[in-house]
């Protein structure tokens, strides 16, 4: 039987086996380490990784690696075994404090978006001992940070600490104003992570899943998902083989993975771990996302990370819970039951509010993809508007504080006065909740639910995180003044969340995300909507968000600049693989079938004519299929002659992916998909939308 108190966390180097394996003076100087930020001594390093190989080994460990994020989005390991030469030329294990600290990959073709080809060609990983170090197949993973030798950020795990950084120092300032002493606050995330699961025969079949990891065609199934039967139904024995296996192996690695349901399409799913700090669960969800996929493999199936594998399907996001807590676990974002829990609530509330009004524009640009366009605006994700939901009563308390209307319901104004008045009790029910909303607000923490099932959630994490430790530190030095004088802070309170509530009241909507009145109310609010990708991305280095990120120390100008660079790179770069793979699936696999569907249909009136026999059906439907693969081929070759276009410079050549390259692969799937309607079953080269998603 699998115990699961005995597995959990079975192959994680946790801060419970470091207890009992390291010398108490080299436990808490590491301790000390973690909790402060600060760097380790070389001596205490060499204890710790001794220590670390040998249980590394008793689990049967050969390997280490510096596990790290680069820009790629996925994670990055090179292997070394423990194995060294001693003075007299023996082999023996060996693993070094030098060895666990740093790590110099040879990482020369990670991108940078240019900035270590001007100063250094190389980087190297600095262990980050705030994420403890774990073992998967049968390799030591230490979670490091990824630089280049001048110390700018190459990675997604560096500025996200810094983020947290900037976060916490400015929570710990507000918090002393309630007269609280905290030491730390930290980000809490519960990513929601949403995956399709198909057979692996299907998957193998089809070069567009392989190598884009979406259909780039095919007609819609017979059943789609208007039965809504799919959702939360019971889940078939193999996906229940497959979720039972994850979970062990989640589990084994510290990943408290603790909800798997089905989800609304067919064939799609979503884990929910519990939630954890940011940076933990950023490294949780990365390790989730890589062993689902080989998980899946093991079962005979593939697992789709894609936002959208099939069209007229839904998509797949991932919803990022986020609150903030102190290290003593007081959640900064649960009302509380006194009027100054209240109070305090009310300023961290409004702290997020004008944080997500002010950098709209970078939650939008943390969610920007390739694949999450296909997504987000579509019918079943929320808008490419970002915007805030928090329920009628919320919304009641604030329409009282900014004197405004909220939902066209009746004017109040005056009727709380922060810190003497009591809230009304929040509704925590899930049926109350808007699923149309990008960003909603759900009792005690926040749920955005634009990012991508692809994505790693450090970005909205270091956008969310920086956006809100700004309106802290804003909002404390507005109130320290009056700090120690009861009167005057609640004055100075009340005064605040009154003025920053009505600037930023603009974000808050509690209707149909979903609506195109939405779109039109959003713009005549001024809210921003980029559509696409290369129209969000135009904003990240905008002066007030560079300043932003140089004001707390996350991010350079060069790093923001840099970061901007691999982005639109990376979205230009989806595109034309997926132009290419549907150049090859059209050429060589449907414009063949098509041809010999009409050839044999040709062939059969021709036979039947010499027998003096007609068939007008037969006539019909070969000049149609004729018809539609003389478009195909016309628009195949325009396809062929746009995609071999290269375009110079990185926005310019986004701006021509999305305008033009995806265009004219949307006119390919339309001739294609309507030959799909007609070519005999046996002679279409893939498997179609009914073969997958019912089998
Ligand atoms: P559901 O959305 O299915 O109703 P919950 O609201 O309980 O489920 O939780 C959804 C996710 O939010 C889970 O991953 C959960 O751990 C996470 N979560 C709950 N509380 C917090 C919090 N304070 N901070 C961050 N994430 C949280
Ligand atoms: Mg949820």
């Amino acid at each position: 039987m699998f115990d699961i108190s005995e597995e959990f966390g079975s192959m994680v180097f946790s801060d419970h086996v470091m207890r009992q394996l390291l010398p108490k003076t080299v436990y808490e100087s590491l301790k000390k380490t973690r909790e402060e930020g600060r760097s380790l001594d070389e001596a205490v390093a060499d204890v710790v990784a001794a220590a670390m190989k040998d249980w590394a080994m008793s689990k049967g460990a050969t390997h280490y690696t510096h596990w790290f994020q680069p820009m790629t989005g996925i994670t990055a390991e090179k292997h070394d075994a423990f194995l060294s030469r001693d003075s007299q030329g023996h082999m023996i294990s060996e693993f070094s404090g030098k060895a666990l600290v740093k790590g110099e990959p040879d990482a020369s073709s990670f991108p940078s978006g240019g900035l270590r080809a001007t100063f250094e060609a190389r980087g190297y990983t600095a262990w980050d001992p705030t994420s403890y170090a774990f073992i998967k197949d049968g390799t030591l993973c230490i979670p490091t940070a990824f630089c280049s030798y001048t110390g700018q950020v190459l990675d997604k795990k560096t500025p996200l600490l810094r983020s947290m950084d900037a976060l916490s120092a400015a929570a710990v300032r507000v918090l002393a104003l309630f007269g609280k002493k905290v030491r730390r606050v930290n980000a809490t995330v519960g990513p929601e992570q949403e995956y399709f699961l198909i057979d692996r025969a299907d998957y193998d079949k089809r070069l567009d899943l392989r190598v884009s990891g979406r259909t780039l065609i095919g007609a819609p199934a017979a059943k789609g998902q208007e039965l809504d039967d799919h959702y939360f139904g019971s889940i078939r024995p193999r996906v229940k083989a497959f979720m039972e296996d994850l979970d062990k192996e989640l589990w084994r690695l510290g990943v408290p993975s603790k909800t798997e349901h089905n989800e609304v399409a067919p064939c799609q799913h979503e884990m929910a771990p519990i939630f954890d700090n940011v940076n933990v669960a950023t490294d949780a969800n990365q390790l989730t996302m890589e062993l689902m996929r080989k998980v899946a493999e093991r079962h005979g199936l593939a697992c789709l990370l894609h936002e959208k594998p099939f069209k007229g399907v839904n998509g797949s996001g991932k919803h990022n819970n986020w609150s903030i807590s102190t290290d003593s676990g007081e959640n900064l974002l649960d009302p509380g039951r006194t009027p100054a829990g209240n109070a305090q609530f009310l300023l961290f509330l409004t702290a997020v509010i004008r944080a997500v009004d002010e950098y709209q524009d970078l939650l939008r640009i943390s969610v920007a993809s390739a694949g999450n366009d296909h997504r987000l605006g579509a019918n079943e994700a929320p808008p490419a508007i970002v915007s805030i939901f928090v329920g009628d009563e919320l919304e009641s308390v604030i329409s009282s504080l900014t004197g405004s209307a909220g939902s066209g319901k009746e004017k109040k104004s005056g009727v709380i006065d922060i810190g003497a008045a009591v809230l009304p009790k929040l509704a925590r029910d899930n049926s109350d909740r808007n699923r149309t909303s990008p960003f909603a607000f759900t009792g005690d923490k926040f749920e955005f639910r634009m990012p991508g099932s692809s994505f790693n959630i450090a970005c909205t994490n270091i956008m969310l995180n920086t956006a809100v430790a700004d309106s802290l530190e804003a909002f404390a030095d507005e109130l320290e003044p009056a700090a120690g004088d009861k009167e005057a802070f609640l004055k100075s309170l009340n005064a605040l969340v009154t003025r920053e509530l009505k600037a930023h009241e603009r974000i808050i909507f509690n209707g149909n995300g979903y609506s195109k009145e939405w779109e039109e109310e959003a713009a005549r609010r001024g809210l921003s909507n980029y559509k696409k990708t290369p129209d969000a991305l135009e904003h990240y280095t905008d002066e007030k968000n560079v300043s932003l990120f140089e004001r707390h120390h996350v991010y350079t100008r060069e790093e923001l600049v840099s970061r901007a660079e691999i982005c639109l790179d990376e979205y230009q770069k989806a595109v034309r693989i997926e132009a290419s793979a549907m150049l090859e699936m059209l050429h060589r696999q449907v414009i063949p079938a098509a041809s010999a569907f009409s050839k044999d249909l040709a062939q059969s009136i021709q036979a039947k004519s010499a027998l003096g026999l007609e068939s007008k059906g037969e006539r019909t439907l070969c000049r149609r299929v004729t018809g539609l693969l003389d478009s195909l081929v016309e628009s195949v070759d325009a396809l062929d002659v746009i995609a071999s276009r290269k375009v110079d410079g990185v926005m310019d050549g986004a701006r021509y992916a999305s305008d033009v390259i995806l265009a004219q692969m949307d006119v390919c799937r339309d001739a294609s998909d309507s030959l799909e309607a007609l070519v005999g079953k046996e002679y279409w080269p893939v498997p179609t939308y009914s073969d997958i998603l019912f089998r």
